[in-house]
C-alpha cells in the first residue's frame, strides 16, 4: 500500500470485502492478531539467543510459553464465535519485528543489544495490549463473553510481561549501555 498515494484523498474506497459491522471489524482483529501472535513464536526464539542477560533470557523463554498459549487462546475465541481460525498478515506487527532484526544488526552483543532487545520487544507488547484492549471492548460490546474472557486474560499477560521488561531495564541493563 503506498501510503502518500492514499493520504492524498479525503475518503478511502473500501474493498468489496471491506467490514461492514463492528462484529466484520472484530474478525478482522482476530485474525490480523492470530498472525501476529504466530509470528511472535518463530520469533521470539532468535531475540533470547541475542540476549546476554540471564534475567532478560529467562524473561523471553518464559514469554515464549505464554505466546503459544496466546495463539491457543485465539483458535478457543474465534471457536467460541463460530468463525473458523484464520490468520491475515498483520502489516504492523511485521514491521515491528523487522524493526526488531535490525536492531539486533545496529547493536554489538552485550548490554547494548540487550537494551536494543528490550527497546524491541516492549513496543511488541503495546502492540499487543492496544490490540487486546481494542478487541476485548468489542467482544463487550457484541456480547461475546467468552471471548471476551479469552482476551482479557492474554492482554493481563502482555502487561504483565511488559511490565517485568521495564524492571529488567531499570536494572540490569540501562546503567551497563551507558
Ligand atoms: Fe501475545
Ligand atoms: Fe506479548
Amino acid at each position: 500500500m503506498n501510503i502518500m498515494a492514499t493520504t492524498k484523498e479525503t475518503k478511502v474506497k473500501p474493498k468489496a470485502a471491506a467490514a461492514k459491522n463492528l462484529q466484520d471489524l472484530f474478525e478482522d482483529a482476530l485474525k490480523d492478531i492470530y498472525w501476529a501472535e504466530k509470528a511472535l513464536v518463530k520469533a521470539l526464539p532468535k531475540m533470547e539467543k541475542n540476549a546476554t542477560s540471564k534475567l532478560l533470557k529467562n524473561a523471553i523463554t518464559g514469554h515464549l510459553a505464554e505466546t503459544k498459549e496466546h495463539v491457543v487462546r485465539l483458535e478457543e475465541a474465534f471457536k467460541s464465535i463460530g468463525v473458523k481460525a484464520e490468520a491475515v498478515k498483520c502489516d504492523a506487527m511485521a514491521g515491528l519485528l523487522e524493526e526488531g532484526e535490525g536492531i539486533m544488526e545496529e547493536t554489538e552483543v552485550g548490554a547494548v543489544r540487550d537494551a536494543g532487545i528490550i527497546a524491541a520487544s516492549q513496543k511488541v507488547e503495546h502492540y499487543e495490549i492496544a490490540t487486546y484492549g481494542t478487541i476485548a471492548a468489542f467482544a463487550k460490546v457484541l456480547g461475546h463473553q467468552e471471548a471476551l474472557k479469552i482476551l482479557l486474560k492474554t492482554l493481563k499477560e502482555e502487561k504483565a510481561c511488559d511490565e517485568k521488561l521495564t524492571d529488567i531495564a531499570d536494572t540490569n541493563l540501562n546503567s551497563k549501555a551507558e
